[in-house]
């Protein structure tokens, strides 16, 4: 190093790629890797206790100054910031964390993700993602016919999840209308137990608020949308869901189906959570009917086990996807694709975009079918598992059965109020996440149990952490 005067400036940061990266990743993981493991053994339990204000309050300490002039160094840096975000996560691979759609990620699939962000391919031009963008189109065609197994042209897009993929939906179905001289807006049906991201997109896309019809369970009842699609008028997509975000349920996909054959109405099939079924030949009777939708939202960052995001939008006829084509010189000029450049703007509404396919193609080819199905397999039999134990609990109530990996339940003869007090003490003292969900006009309890690690001493303790838990 030469001899200056002065402050003698620090060595630019090593990169992530190229030949020597590797090698500058590889000390820089074993602090990442302690700090994860320091960082869940101070934490010791599903989330971190103390309840918002402790943990913001412990982050801003380990935090210190954001920007400072000087910088304390890679290690310093990542040992203190991941330390102490581990310790004050809501970790899905603990069994007590089990609220939402948060499913723990599986180790092979974050491996695959670090490659993806060290080699960082832009899925908006090939010439940023040549390998990137084929095996995107080589996977997510066979995903697509996974999903359409007889359809004739099936495609696929990665999105970041279900939100956007029904953004999608609803976009393309207000296109195929839209220019139809005099056609009315698109009127979308749901159930009253369909996912907020429907609402939001009509609002988004500036479409008729969706009619939610009334059904058990809050699912789309056969009955009442035969009603809605003969008396509202027309354009319909009807909006199925394949795994309600509440209760797990799935519409009657074969019969809805027919209805819109029969109404010339548009189905798209919102299965972020249940699609994964498609994998376990146990259970992908369960979503008979899902292949006659025009399309279908899939996230494999929930019953697929990937690090978020992992979204797919699934539609049975490529063709559909025409709306979405653009042109820009700067990505997709008309003569390099003349000449055989892969157009990759139609591919998404995003523009710069990270490359999620790696991670879903990395678990595909080391679990193989086999492997997926029996993590599906056997996180559905922990739910029933554990609604089996609610069942027979003489101080809890069990709302049903499960259909999915969703388990509602709650303290025999609590009321509502008492119900959102046990799931909010147990999460400020940080011993367990549970989710909330009304059904039948009451306020339950509910585990959202996709860890294919949990056993069922795991269960018997969160029902003894719910039967304990004393709320003033
Ligand atoms: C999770 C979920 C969504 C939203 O998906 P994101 O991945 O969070 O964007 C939409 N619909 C259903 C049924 C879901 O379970």
């Amino acid at each position: 190093m030469p001899a200056t005067t002065g402050s003698i400036p620090a060595p630019r940061p090593p990169l992530a790629g190229g030949r020597t990266g590797p090698d500058a990743l590889r000390p820089l993981l074993d602090t990442v890797l302690d700090a994860l493991r320091g960082g869940a053994a101070d934490r010791g339990g599903p989330l971190p206790a103390g309840g918002p204000d402790a943990v913001a309050d412990r982050i801003r300490r380990a935090v210190g100054d954001v920007l400072p002039e000087r910088g304390v160094g890679a290690a310093e840096a990542l040992h203190r910031l991941v330390h102490a975000v581990a310790a004050g996560s809501a970790d899905p691979a603990d069994p007590a964390c089990a609220a939402h759609l948060h499913a723990p990620p599986l180790a092979l699939a974050t491996a695959a993700d670090l490659a993806a962000s060290a080699l960082n391919p832009s899925l908006d031009s090939w010439d940023q993602a040549p390998a990137a963008s084929a095996l995107e189109e080589t996977v997510t065609d066979a995903l697509a016919a996974e999903v359409f197994p007889e359809a004739t042209a099936p495609a696929a897009l990665v999105t970041t999840g279900g939100t956007e993929s029904n953004q999608l939906a609803l976009l393309l179905a207000r296109e195929r209308h839209a220019h139809r001289a005099g056609a009315d807006a698109v009127r979308v049906l749901t159930g009253a137990g369909a996912h907020h991201s429907v609402r939001r997109a009509a609002w988004l896309l500036g479409l008729p608020e969706p009619l939610a019809l009334p059904g058990p369970g809050g699912g789309l009842d056969p009955a009442a949308l035969d009603g809605a699609l003969t008396q509202v008028p027309g354009p319909h997509l009807v909006v199925a869901t394949a795994g309600t975000t509440d209760t797990g349920l799935i519409d009657p996909l074969a019969d809805l189906a027919d209805l819109c054959a029969r109404h010339g109405a548009g189905l798209h099939v919102d299965a972020a959570y249940g699609g994964g079924l498609i994998l376990s030949h146990r259970h992908r009777t369960l979503l008979d009917g899902l292949d006659r939708a025009d399309s279908v939202s899939l996230d494999l960052h929930k019953l697929g086990w990937q690090p978020i995001a992992a979204g797919l939008f699934a539609v049975a006829d490529r063709d559909r996807l025409a709306p979405l084509a653009l042109t820009a010189d700067y990505l997709n000029a008309a003569d390099d694709t003349d000449a055989g450049l892969p157009d990759l703007l139609g591919r998404s509404l995003r523009t710069t975009r990270r490359p999620d396919i790696l991670k879903i193609a990395v678990t595909l080819a080391a679990l193989g079918r086999d492997g997926l199905a029996d993590l599906v397999d056997g996180t559905l039999a922990t739910a029933r598992h554990f609604a089996d134990l609610v069942a027979a609990h003489p101080r809890l109530e069990l709302w049903d059965r499960p259909t999915l990996a969703t388990v509602l339940f709650r303290p025999l003869g609590a009321t509502d109020d008492r119900t959102a007090a046990v799931r909010r003490a147990l999460l400020t003292e940080g011993r367990c996440v549970l989710g909330r969900a009304r059904a039948d006009g009451r306020l339950w309890l509910k585990a959202t149990l996709l860890n294919p690690h949990t056993t069922p001493d795991d269960l018997a303790r969160l029902t003894d952490l719910v039967e304990g838990s004393n709320p003033r």
